[in-house]
């Protein structure tokens, strides 16, 4: 503790200024609006005196010591952060210079099929950017709702393999690409009448069938939020006019949900006839949550942490199920368009109507969340292609497309030459050295602008 204190009491005063304290914790990436710190200062101060208003808050070095209690404020001043300082404000600056890029681009369409999304702003445009500890960078408008459409079906699938198990889950619902747009009724099931996957409308219908089956509905709902409450620190809240608008127009989910009851491949209670069109309103519920760029990074974080949420530390999936989650989002988040996007970002991500891109980056154990309605003809937004598209080839972040490069082989390959020339890894030698002309040896032990730019 001691040389913490001493470090950010740089008026020699036996204080550290709130402000100087927040300012260290914003710079590895911690904001002042995260509950951790935001409980782990409210507590300390409460133990002094209060101060006036408009009066410089500080804190003594029993205070001091209090705050340091939160371990993620404690590995944060100690640099130990999932993502190391550094490394995270040359990730932020990166999205902020894209966001800045992108902010004229008004290419695509708003989604039209109801009044909400047909009427919301088109030009908004929000990115948010949180790790596995909580660290969080946002821009534009990150904390503007929307309601959370597809983007829901990666954790309706999770909930149901924690509750029932993958072999289970899987008699209901396939694993496979289906081929065809998220609510092509031809597409999207099998030949047995079994939903191609979870992420298209059929599977996320069956999916949430299994999801605390046998409950009664608002009860199943509220255990939905309740989980999409613990990944993002906070509830989501709800749409109304959007479920209202889902429930009216949504005779092709209707449909499926009727075709998947008529084959026997929709968990429901056979007696009740209108069973099929219970499981179609409770996915439209759950479509119509509402949620913002900076909670669905959450959400997204506690993916790319194996099923740990970022600021609770709380376990809410197993890896497994977390494991399998990424998966399907890996060949089918993205729509009709999931195998060009694999191509292009090989990571992955689910997009809804709403505007809404979640990309997670296991390799850093961080999500990455854009909102911006204007979609493609795929119905993924625009600017949140792109943002994924730049990110990853910004930072290399493209899982099949580095290797070879830092195995301690030079394979020589244009795509190497193409990763040098745009500042990526440095080129490792057959002896297995990293050895790169263009730049003098770094003596041992010192970081070179290099070295962390290869972090990413
Ligand atoms: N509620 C929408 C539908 O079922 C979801 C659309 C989406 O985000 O893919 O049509």
């Amino acid at each position: 503790m001691d040389n913490l204190f001493r470090s950010l009491d740089t008026d020699r005063a036996n204080v550290v200024w709130k402000w100087k304290l927040l300012e260290e914790l914003r710079q590895s990436g911690l904001r002042g609006d995260d509950p951790r710190v935001e409980r782990a200062i409210g507590n300390a101060l409460a133990e002094g005196r209060p101060f006036q208003p408009g009066q410089p808050e500080w804190l003594d070095p029993n205070q001091f010591t209090e705050v340091l209690r939160e371990p993620v404020v404690r590995r944060a001043l100690e640099g130990d952060l999932v993502v190391p300082p550094t490394e995270f404000q040359e990730f932020s600056r990166a999205v902020e210079k894209i966001y800045t890029d992108l902010l004229p681009d008004r290419s695509g369409e708003v989604a039209g099929y109801i009044p909400t999304l047909k009427k919301a702003p088109p030009n908004r445009f929000g990115i948010a950017v949180c790790t596995a500890d909580g660290q969080m960078y946002q821009i534009g408008d990150a904390n503007a709702g929307f309601s959370i459409q597809s983007t829901s079906k990666p954790v309706s699938y999770a909930m149901a393999l924690e509750q029932l198990g993958a072999r289970e889950v899987h008699t209901w619902v396939g694993q496979e690409q289906s081929g065809g747009a998220f609510n092509d009724p031809r597409l999207s099931l099998d030949a047995a009448g079994k939903p191609q996957n979870p992420m298209i409308n059929a599977g996320a219908i069956a999916t949430l069938a299994l999801v605390e089956s046998g409950v009664e509905v608002s009860e199943r709902f509220a255990r939905v939020e309740q989980t999409w409450g613990r990944m993002m620190g906070r509830p989501p809240g709800f749409d109304h006019r959007t479920f209202l608008a889902e429930r009216d127009t949504g005779h092709g989910n209707r449909g499926l949900a009727n075709l998947m009851a008529a084959q026997g491949m929709l968990k429901m209670d056979p007696t009740d006839r209108d069973a099929p069109q219970k499981a179609a309103e409770f996915y439209f519920a759950v479509c119509s949550m509402q949620v913002d760029a900076a909670g669905l990074a959450a959400a997204g974080a506690t993916l790319a942490n194996g099923g740990v949420a970022p600021y609770t530390g709380e376990r809410v999936f197993s890896q497994e199920t977390t494991g399998r989650v990424l998966s399907v989002m890996g060949h089918s988040g993205m729509y009709n368009d999931s195998g060009r996007f694999s191509d292009q970002v090989g990571l992955p991500a689910k997009s809804g109507v709403s505007g809404n891109v979640m990309m997670v980056v296991p390799e850093k154990r961080l999500a990455v969340v854009t909102f911006s309605p204007r979609l493609d003809e795929a119905g993924n937004s625009v600017r949140g292609v792109e943002v994924c598209r730049q990110l990853v080839e910004r930072f290399g972040l493209h899982p099949y497309k580095s290797l070879g490069t830092d195995r301690g082989r030079d394979l020589g390959s244009a795509a190497d030459a193409s990763r040098r020339a745009l500042g990526g890894m440095p080129t490792p030698t057959l002896s297995g050295k990293v050895a790169d002309p263009a730049r003098p040896q770094v003596p041992a032990g010192a970081v070179s602008h290099r070295e962390t730019e290869r972090k990413w």
